[in-house]
Order: structure tokens, then C-alpha cells, then sequence
């Protein structure tokens, strides 16, 4: 008998599971609105041209070599996306006190900076929102951290539960640290206004909890990479210290090439310095030093003013089809006379809309309809296309009636 004979079969990913489902479903008219990953009009992933060009030129490229990156990674890449994340005139760059490490796309950034909370942050718990990204409980846990839920999301107005999340942030022990989507939460799709924020760091900085950003999709949720930032740069700009993790997967549509980014701000570069030193510890013994393709990619991309300037027209080209996706779902739903209040989809932001579909209603819209999305009742905006849009409405329009 094997020695693993004893082992039970895992559940699926609650995400991921969903896409395996809907590889076995042979019906010609099924949908897919689960993972969150871009598509075409025409439902097809898409690499953008800019992406294309930077891989030829890396290609065409004769002193490049295929040696192993530092630990801590490509140098320009960091030095980049500290720079898109903070802005390019941000007092912290400036003054060098940004410790930039490559990772392994967002999940990596936020591992590594968990683990590094967890061996040298006085405080050990980390406060999520509920709901969050599934992983996120995980991921900190796995890292060392203890995980708490701050409220965040109120299903009766479909929006943000404010007074429940400053409630909950102002009752955490000072110097807890604060997980915070930057733009665009996952899975709700609704976001602080640029007030609110301004109140949550105000009562962050008074209780000095630690802000961690999540950030999987800058340029993403509005089209303007600066404005989905401003949550992020508020924070930097009093001089304070925080954790962001950047992903290329989204807003580059480099999902696969796994390319991200962890950056701690300190109060000095003396403290950096030193930061980047652990980081490099806890980097080492776990995957040794990062992949370097895809941080090749972001690099080349990102010193070139006019590739730049083509990746941000091509951000905004999918954040746009996004938003249309939304104004066309929510009059589609209209058309129907579908009962209920459906504004919250074209008020949330970013790749996914929480339509507020229960359980047992996204369960019938598989069965009866195969489309499918995770139980919680979200949806992937980019999953979706003019073609399609009927056939969801139709669908939704018949689980709630
Ligand atoms: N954080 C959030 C909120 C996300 O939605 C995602 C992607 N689903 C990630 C992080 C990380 O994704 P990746 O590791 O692919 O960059």
C-alpha cells in the first residue's frame, strides 16, 4: 500500500475550483464569470501589445542573459514600480527610505511581507476586511501572523459599512497592522471615497496601526493609474510607514509571469537599509531569488516614456470595457424589470461585482443556465461581454423571480 494512502482529497480552490467546473460543463452557451481574469469582446485572454513588444525586444536583446537575479531582484523593476506605486515625486523615494523587493506577483508580496511582520513587528495581528480576497486569511496565517476581521462591507446598502469599520479599526490594539485593498476591493468591488480614507488614516495614524496595501489593480479600476493610487499615496505623504504589494497580473495582464513587488516605507533610509537586509533573509531559504522574464517586461515597459504611454492607453481600453460591461448588465436588468435595486453594479468599482445572489440563487444559475461564478455571489466584470450580457441577465432576472 502506498505510504500516502491515508491522505484525504482537498477541496477545490473556492475560485479556482469554480474555472475546473466549468472546464467539464460541455453546454455550448456556458459562461464563465469566476476567476478574475481579463477578456476580450470576444472572450479570449489578451496579451497586450506593449507586453509583445517589450518580449522582442528582450528577445532581439544580444548582451542578455539568463543568470540568476540578486535576492532581492531586478534593481530597475523595483526602483519602477516603487516609483508608479508612490508617485515620482514622492518625498520617501526621494529620501530613500523605500525598501523595494521583487516577489512573486501580489500573493508573494504579501507572503513575504507577512513574514517578515511576523519575525520582526512588535504586533502580530493583522486586520482583514469582511469579506476579502480568500487568500488573504491564509496567506497571513501561514506567515505567522493572527488573523482579525474589521467590518467592512453592509449587505443592506450593498456599499461600504464605515461606521462598522472605524468601529472595529479604533477597538484593535495600537500597532495592530491593517490590511487595506488599495483600489478596487476584491470581492465586493466597493471602495472608501477619497474622505473616507482620509478618516481611516487619521484614526490609523492616532492608534499607530500599520497599513498594509494590497494593490492587484492599479489603473484597473478607474483607468488612471494615479488615481487608483491615491488611497496608498495619502498614507506615504505624512511621512508615516507602511507595507504596499504590487501585482503586475491585472493591470499588465501578466497574470502567469507571476511578477510583483513588496515595498516597505520607513522613516529613514538608515531603516530601510536594514529592512531590505531581512527581507533578503526571509527571501532566501524560500524560493532563493525571483524569476526574471516578466520583471524584464515591467522594466522595459516602464523606463520607455512612449511604451508607457501605449500600456496606459491599453489599461485604459480594459478598465473602460469594464465600466461598459457594468452600464450594459445593469440596463439589460432594467429592460427585464428585474425586481430589486441594481445600481450597486455600476456603483462598485474594479474587476468584480458583488450582486448580492445568494448561495442557493448562484447555485440555479449554474444548474439551469451554466453560468458560473463563486458561491458568494461574485462576478468578473471582465468575464463578460456584450454577447453575453443577455443571457446573464436573463439568468439572474430568473433567480430572483
Ligand atoms: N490581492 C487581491 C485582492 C487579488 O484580487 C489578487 C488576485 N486575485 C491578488 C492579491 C494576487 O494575485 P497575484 O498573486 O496573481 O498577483
Amino acid at each position: 500500500a502506498s505510504v500516502f494512502a491515508g491522505i484525504l482529497q482537498a477541496p477545490e480552490d473556492p475560485i479556482l475550483g469554480v474555472t475546473v467546473a466549468y472546464n467539464k460543463d460541455p453546454s455550448p452557451v456556458k459562461v464563465n464569470l469566476g476567476v478574475g481574469a481579463y477578456r476580450t469582446e470576444e472572450g479570449k485572454p489578451l496579451v497586450l501589445n506593449v507586453v509583445r513588444k517589450a518580449e522582442q525586444l528582450l528577445v532581439n536583446d544580444p548582451v542578455r542573459v539568463k543568470e540568476y537575479l540578486p535576492i532581492t531582484g531586478l534593481a530597475d523593476f523595483n526602483k519602477l514600480s516603487a516609483k508608479l506605486i508612490f508617485g515620482a515625486d514622492s518625498p520617501a523615494i526621494r529620501e530613500n527610505r523605500v525598501a523595494t523587493v521583487q516577489c512573486l506577483s501580489g500573493t508573494g508580496s504579501l507572503r513575504v511581507g507577512g513574514e517578515f511582520l511576523a519575525r520582526h513587528y512588535h504586533e502580530r495581528t493583522i486586520y482583514i476586511p469582511q469579506p476579502t480576497w480568500g487568500n488573504h486569511p491564509k496567506i497571513f496565517t501561514l506567515a505567522g501572523l493572527a488573523v482579525k476581521y474589521y467590518r467592512y462591507y453592509d449587505p443592506a446598502t450593498r456599499g461600504l459599512n464605515f461606521n462598522g469599520l472605524l468601529e472595529d479599526l479604533s477597538s484593535a490594539p495600537t500597532g495592530a497592522i491593517v490590511l487595506l485593498h488599495a483600489c478596487a476591493h476584491n470581492p465586493t468591488g466597493v471602495d472608501p471615497t477619497l474622505e473616507q480614507w482620509e478618516q481611516i488614516r487619521l484614526l490609523m495614524r492616532s492608534k499607530e496601526l500599520l497599513p498594509f496595501f494590497d494593490s492587484a489593480y492599479q489603473g484597473f479600476a478607474s483607468g488612471s493609474l494615479d488615481a487608483d493610487a491615491q488611497s496608498v499615496r495619502i498614507f506615504v505623504a505624512d511621512g508615516g510607514e507602511c507595507l504596499a504589494a504590487q501585482s503586475y497580473a491585472k493591470n499588465m495582464g501578466l497574470y502567469g509571469e507571476r511578477v510583483g513587488a513588496l515595498s516597505i516605507v520607513c522613516k529613514s533610509s538608515d531603516v530601510a537599509a536594514r529592512v531590505e537586509s531581512q527581507l533578503k533573509l526571509v527571501i532566501r531559504p524560500m524560493y532563493s531569488n525571483p524569476p526574471i522574464h516578466g520583471a524584464s517586461i515591467v522594466a522595459t515597459i516602464l523606463k520607455n516614456s512612449e511604451m508607457y504611454n501605449e500600456w496606459t492607453a491599453e489599461l485604459k481600453m480594459m478598465a473602460d470595457r469594464i465600466i461598459s460591461m457594468r452600464k450594459q448588465l445593469f440596463g439589460a436588468l432594467h429592460e427585464r424589470g428585474t425586481p430589486g435595486d441594481w445600481s450597486h453594479i455600476i456603483k462598485q468599482i474594479g474587476m468584480f461585482t458583488f450582486t448580492g445572489l445568494n448561495r442557493e440563487q448562484v447555485a440555479f444559475m449554474t444548474k439551469e443556465f451554466h453560468i458560473y461564478m463563486t458561491s458568494d455571489g461574485r462576478i468578473s466584470m471582465a468575464g463578460l461581454s456584450s454577447k453575453t450580457v443577455p443571457h446573464l441577465s436573463d439568468a439572474i432576472h430568473a433567480a430572483v423571480t
